[in-house]
């Protein structure tokens, strides 16, 4: 469902992403593991328009979407978490997911899914009243991905989840992550923390210094004796 071929990026001079080529099956959780700098967050970056590609091509559900605008991405169906959540500081918990929704007309849909979002994440449910600003960073992680679902999205990118939170924090993400899954969506994830990564994920792939190095089942990765030492640290 989600296609990459041969995608290079750069930022100006700099190679991020060094001819690329991945698929992602539909209805999946898939991820991207790598280090700092990797390429990780360029890629999804260029999937949902933030970035424009130097060459190559991303295909969604057999459509091209590389360099259209962000907004047209949203209207495809995908929807992206981006690393360090961006939440809007000085707007409620409910206007953020409100957001989130902003292209769509269908009221009725947004209605469910606002309560549906709020059926998930209790905690915002609580707090909908709340400025983003005074949420701890769990529950803007929880704000991002639940704006991110506001959307109707097919295919949700996510950058680096599980980033500074707490390992209780981490299990209930995961948990998250499944569940989005399970409503039919598919999740496309990018982690340094490549235990949390190839629990949930089925197919994945290594990404170092802008190129893919491994590809394969994510089960199987995790006994993988480099993946192991570069990436779990056991
Ligand atoms: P991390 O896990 O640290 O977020 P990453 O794998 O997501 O890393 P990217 O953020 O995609 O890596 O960065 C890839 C390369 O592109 C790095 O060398 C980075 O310095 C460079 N880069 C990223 N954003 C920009 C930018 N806006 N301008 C210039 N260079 C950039």
């Amino acid at each position: 469902m989600i296609e990459i071929r041969n995608l290079t990026v750069h930022y100006g001079r700099a190679l991020a992403v060094d001819d690329v080529s991945l698929a992602f099956a539909a209805g999946t959780i898939n991820c991207i593991i790598g280090s700092n700098g990797a390429g990780k967050s360029t890629i999804l970056r260029t999937i949902s328009g933030l970035v424009r590609p130097t060459s190559g091509q991303i295909l969604f559900e057999g459509q091209p979407i590389q360099g259209l605008p962000p907004r047209a991405v949203v209207a495809r169906g995908i929807a992206h978490v981006p690393e360090g959540r961006h939440v809007f500081p000085e707007l409620t918990v409910e206007e953020n997911l409100r957001i989130g929704a902003y292209l769509r007309n269908d009221r009725a849909a947004v209605r469910r899914d606002y309560d549906h979002v709020c059926a998930v994440f209790p905690r915002l449910a609580e707090r909908r009243r709340q400025l983003a600003l005074t949420l701890s960073g769990g529950e803007q992680q929880m704000l991002a991905i639940g704006r991110a679902i506001m959307a109707a999205p097919r295919l949700v990118l996510m950058d680096e989840p599980s980033m500074g939170l707490s390992p209780v924090m981490v299990a209930t993400m995961a948990d998250v992550i499944r569940s989005v899954n399970a409503e039919g969506k598919s999740v496309l994830l990018v982690e340094q923390n490549a235990n949390v990564a190839l629990s949930l994920a089925e197919d994945a792939a290594v990404l170092e210094q802008g190129r893919i190095s491994l590809v394969g089942k994510a089960a199987q990765m995790k006994d993988d004796d480099h993946v192991r030492v570069a990436y779990i640290g056991v």
